[in-house]
């Protein structure tokens, strides 16, 4: 499916890591010194990363790419831990996401993984 999806400029981009730890959904790795879009089903194009980086390095594009999952991007999260959960529901909060909240509350509570009491409405 086409949709919007960010791309990295590897000529610009200097491996600072600061896209890392602002994308909450781990979208993004750090491979050969360079900033990737790992894992293109967690990213959900809002951009988020794009007026972080120093170098100006990451673009929104539209592309063909698989369609971002909730349920994939938890995936990736739950084995991280508890910080980042609250972390990724703080972020779809704050960009007034609920349904994906709910949708990622059941998905938490199917795996019988702890939601941290905060997340819960
Ligand atoms: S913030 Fe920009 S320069 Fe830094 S790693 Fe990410 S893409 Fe590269
Ligand atoms: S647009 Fe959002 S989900 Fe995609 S890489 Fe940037 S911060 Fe992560």
């Amino acid at each position: 499916m086409k949709r919007t999806i960010i791309e990295i400029d590897a000529a610009k981009c200097d491996g600072c890591g600061v896209c890392i730890l602002c994308c909450e959904e781990g979208a993004l790795e750090i491979s050969g010194e360079k900033a990737v879009l790992a894992r293109e089903f967690a990213c959900d194009g809002n951009g988020s990363c794009i007026g972080e980086c120093p170098q100006n390095a990451i673009k929104a594009v539209e592309k063909d790419c698989p369609p971002c999952s909730v349920f994939a991007i938890m995936d990736n999260i739950i084995p991280k831990g508890e910080k980042h959960i609250t972390a990724y529901f703080d972020h779809l909060r704050k960009h007034e996401c609920y349904e994906l909240m709910d949708a990622a509350a059941a998905y938490l509570r199917a795996r019988s993984v702890t939601i941290p009491e905060k997340n819960i409405k």
